[in-house]
């Protein structure tokens, strides 16, 4: 039993600095808070880890969108083209998916929008959509800085993406030169759509309260309705405009710095891109299983695991995916189930072992669902404040496999943000593909506000 008591106390020690009191997370959503003032701001402020970037989208569809519309979905798994028809009876699409092979991801900027444009053309022709001019949604989930609804400035390209002569460029510009060259005239680039945009206006047009998107997948962002006056870098006070957060972010100029355990601060070493996309490396897919990699490795070595023998697979990295954080959570899921998934890792995990990495797990995805929880309840309360609200009620837009597929995240970021805004009464909506008909809506609603 004193054996034990020792154990018991040392694992506290480990998980210790990744349990938050409620104090630590009024902290993270008064930061939040600083951060989202000092990105709003009238200069564009260098050290506001926020971005705050305009979207150009100055309200959510109200259900009189009408018509038909493409959008196009680059940066996600896959490279989509759809056909969205928004009617009085609903929202019906017809998609494919088109392969952008390696070759051109990294060949010229020219070879890039050209097999774009193939790829629209070809599926133009299957869908009988050739006779016809249609608006178009461009959804480009890479980061961009937004000039006007139809002008965007690619900032950097990310995952596995560098085709040359693009960065710095306005996007739109690119793709409606390629059209151009291949004398495509069947579509006109209405709108560039950040991916939170388009799951807001996605679940927007069912829920005219969704003001707010949340993406918590690979990485993690959010967008919301903030009032024009507070843009500080657009002209007019008029009315709202869409603010996308880029929240990922938050941190990277240190000001979460105390919350960063010695696992967070291994697991950021091993990016590619060190000391960046902070708050994103605590909550989102990408990272959750390694930082649970990272904490077993220290409870190899402390003893604490498989009885003090080391565990030589455990140095693989990205061995512990995401998706076991998942499955070890799920209710139901007897201990021995989990031994299997373990011994399928060929971690050889005994009945303890099975219980104390199941703690593991849920301290890892608890913390992740709070801190979550801290941002959002900075937006929707600065949203109540701006509106003058003693009780504010909205609805968030959500999308992304994590927030879809852990157990326990949306509950845990529920509970956490009813905690931190208890004058808000904030209801989550899941997104189904938010890219596609999300873009049709952004061109939608800049058809008839134009
Ligand atoms: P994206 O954000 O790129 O659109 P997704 O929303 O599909 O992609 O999220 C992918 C992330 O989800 C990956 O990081 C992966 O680790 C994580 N993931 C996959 N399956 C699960 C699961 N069952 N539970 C939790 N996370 C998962």
């Amino acid at each position: 039993a004193l054996r034990l008591a020792a154990q018991r106390r040392e694992v506290e020690e480990v998980l210790g600095p990744l349990r938050l009191t409620h104090a630590d997370l009024e902290k993270v959503q008064a930061l939040m808070r600083e951060e989202m003032e000092r990105g709003l701001g009238k200069e564009t402020n260098p050290t506001a880890s926020v971005r705050m970037l305009p979207t150009y989208v100055c309200r959510t569809p109200d259900g009189t969108e009408r018509g038909d519309f493409l959008a196009l979905d680059l940066g996600g798994t896959n490279f989509r083209v759809l056909v969205v028809r928004v009617t009085e009876d609903g929202i019906s699409m017809a998609s494919e998916i088109y392969v952008i092979p390696a070759s051109i991801m990294q060949g010229t900027g020219e070879a890039l929008f050209d097999h774009i444009i193939d790829c629209v053309i070809d599926f133009q022709m299957k869908q009988n959509l050739v006779t016809q001019m249609l608006p178009l949604g461009f959804t480009f989930s890479f980061p961009c800085e937004q000039v006007g609804l139809d002008k965007a400035l690619l900032l950097t390209w990310t995952k596995g993406f560098s085709a040359s002569g693009c960065v710095g460029q306005d996007v739109v510009q690119l793709l409606r030169e390629a059209a151009k060259r291949k004398q495509h005239l069947g579509m006109q680039v209405v709108a560039l759509v950040n991916d939170t945009v388009g799951t807001m206006m996605a679940c927007g047009y069912d829920d005219p309260k969704c003001e707010i998107g949340l993406i918590v997948g690979t990485g993690t962002n959010a967008c919301y309705m903030e009032e024009m006056r507070n843009v500080g870098l657009v002209e007019g006070d008029q009315g709202r405009m869409c603010i996308n957060m880029e929240w990922g972010a938050f941190g990277d100029n240190g000001c979460l710095d105390h919350l960063f355990t010695d696992f967070d601060k291994v697991v950021d070493e091993t990016t590619i891109n060190p000391g960046k996309q902070r708050f994103e490396k605590l909550i989102s897919g990408m990272y959750l299983g390694e930082i649970v990699r990272q904490i077993l490795l220290v409870m190899v070595d402390k003893q604490l695991l498989f009885q003090g023998r080391p565990c030589p697979k455990l140095q693989t990295r990205n061995i512990f995916q995401t998706k076991f954080l998942s499955t070890i959570e799920l209710n139901g899921l007897a201990l021995r189930q989990i031994r299997a998934i373990l011994n399928e890792l060929e971690l050889d995990a005994s009945f303890e072992d099975s219980v104390l990495m199941r703690e593991v797990c849920q301290a890892v995805a608890l913390r992740a669902a709070q801190l979550c929880a801290a941002g959002l309840a900075a937006v929707v309360e600065k949203m109540r404040e701006n509106r003058g609200l003693e009780e504010l009620s909205v609805t968030v837009g959500v999308d992304g496999t994590l927030y879809k597929l852990h157990p326990r995240f949306s509950d845990n970021l529920q509970k956490t943000l009813k905690e931190l805004a208890p004058n808000c009464n904030v209801t989550f909506m899941l997104s189904e593909d938010g890219s596609g008909k999300g873009a049709a809506l952004v061109a939608a609603v800049a058809n008839t506000t134009a």
